[in-house]
């Protein structure tokens, strides 16, 4: 099975070990994506384990996995990133999701902040 993240590589040898709390992803990239698949799955505990501490939506948990559940994932595009490799301690992505929602195509379309704490990567903050 091909990854959810659109990366082109099978599921086993790209998102699944972060998903299944195997392995940290190492950069931010790999966080980005592996979060984008935690969307396709409405995996909500791996969204809230990845997201800061500072900024996680703990109010909206079940809003966000119905609306995960809801709409039906496209693809991910990774426009451009910066930092977030191993040896960085932040990170930006800029990426596009694809998804249809009441039969309409939507796109997302954020530059995303991470940082990495204990060494584990986090979402922070989009814009
Ligand atoms: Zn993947």
């Amino acid at each position: 099975m091909k990854c959810p993240c659109s990366s082109g590589n099978s599921y086993n040898d790209c998102c699944q070990p972060f998903l299944e709390n195997k392995q940290n992803a190492p950069t931010a990239l790999q966080l980005m994506r592996s979060r984008y698949t935690a969307f396709t799955q409405a995996n909500i505990n791996y969204l809230m384990k990845t997201h800061h501490i500072s900024t996680r939506p703990i109010k909206e948990k079940s809003d966000i996995e119905n609306w995960a559940k809801s709409v039906k994932w496209m693809g991910l595009t990774i426009i451009n990133s910066d930092k977030g490799q191993t040896n960085d301690n932040e990170g930006m992505v800029e990426f596009k999701a694809l998804f249809m929602e009441n039969g309409q195509l939507q796109a997302i379309h954020e530059k995303s902040l991470f940082r990495k704490e204990k060494g584990m990567w986090h979402y922070v903050s989009g814009q």
